[in-house]
């Protein structure tokens, strides 16, 4: 069978749970993947793989799956092969395309379409999504505390100040309860105006100045809500919190908390590598 659309995704507003379709099976290394047309499961992102993939179970009828991974994938309008995560020929969203979430399953797969139940460990995704939402919080508390080493104009955030999350990430990755970003210092973030004279010996004082900044963000119990404009997969979605600073905004395809509130203790410790080349920025949060 062929895809018709591209999958419906119903993770972005909370849900972890719920029924679908199977529209496409196709044999993985290590199982199979199922394309159903809608779903909560949150697949990891093949062009920029910062939250991990849900797991959770697929229920048809009386068998009860393990889904170990979720993947995503895109079909060619018309029919053609479904490509899997990096084996993907075309930039991620283009037209022409239907972009799937592909849920791996080491048993055999339910025949296509199979009414499935899907629900997602919540626990799990929970934790994710606390993870996720320091994350930002962190990034835009980084900008403010680095702010003063720009010594040409550069483009803000949502709050108004430089954005060196956006000028210098290199990758971003997001655990439960927490996140690690790197930052890459080379010359072309120096050509664009930023110094790192002595930044090595800040690093403890700005890492204190971006946690006290996640403590006073948290204590205001700020609305975290994410901006949907479709339901496909490949929708351009976007994180929003209201600060007590003014409302803050970044492209997101994650999962989030509904407020700053539940992150009762947050952390960040900043580590330069041994070159000074690249900074990491290591956040934990309790949600
Ligand atoms: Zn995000």
């Amino acid at each position: 069978m062929t895809p018709g659309a591209s999958t419906k995704i119903t993770y972005p507003r909370g849900e972890v749970a719920g029924e679908a379709a199977v529209v496409l099976t196709d044999a993985l290394e290590g199982g199979s993947g199922v394309v159903v047309d809608s779903t909560p499961f949150h697949p990891l992102d093949h062009t920029w793989p910062d939250q991990p993939a849900d797991t959770g179970l697929l229920i048809d009828g009386e068998r009860v799956l393990p889904v170990v991974g979720c993947l995503t994938g895109a079909v060619e309008h018309g029919g053609g092969p479904l490509y899997v995560g990096e084996a993907i020929p075309v930039r991620r969203g283009s037209a022409g395309w239907h972009w799937l979430a592909v849920h791996v399953v080491e048993e055999a797969p339910p025949a296509e379409g199979a009414r499935v139940t899907l629900r997602v460990d919540a626990e799990r995704r929970a934790a994710l999504s606390a993870g996720h939402t320091g994350c930002h919080l962190a990034a835009l508390a980084l900008n403010e505390a680095l702010s003063g080493r720009w010594r040409k104009e550069i483009g803000t955030d949502a709050l108004g100040r430089p954005d060196f999350d956006q000028a210098a990430i290199a990758s971003s990755r997001i655990r439960p309860f927490g996140s690690v970003d790197v930052y890459r210092l080379g010359k072309s973030l120096r050509k664009k105006g930023f110094t790192t004279d002595g930044l090595a010996g800040e690093l403890p004082e700005l890492a204190a100045r971006v946690t006290a900044r996640l403590a006073a963000w948290t204590a205001a119990d700020a609305k975290v809500w994410i901006d949907v404009p479709g339901p496909e997969l490949t929708a351009r979605r976007t994180w929003h919190c209201a600060l007590p600073e003014g409302e803050a905004s970044i492209p997101c395809g994650g999962t989030h908390l509904a407020s700053t509130g539940p992150l009762a203790v947050a952390s960040v410790a900043l580590a330069l590598d041994a070159a000074g080349g690249e900074l990491t920025m290591t956040t934990t949060v309790a949600g």
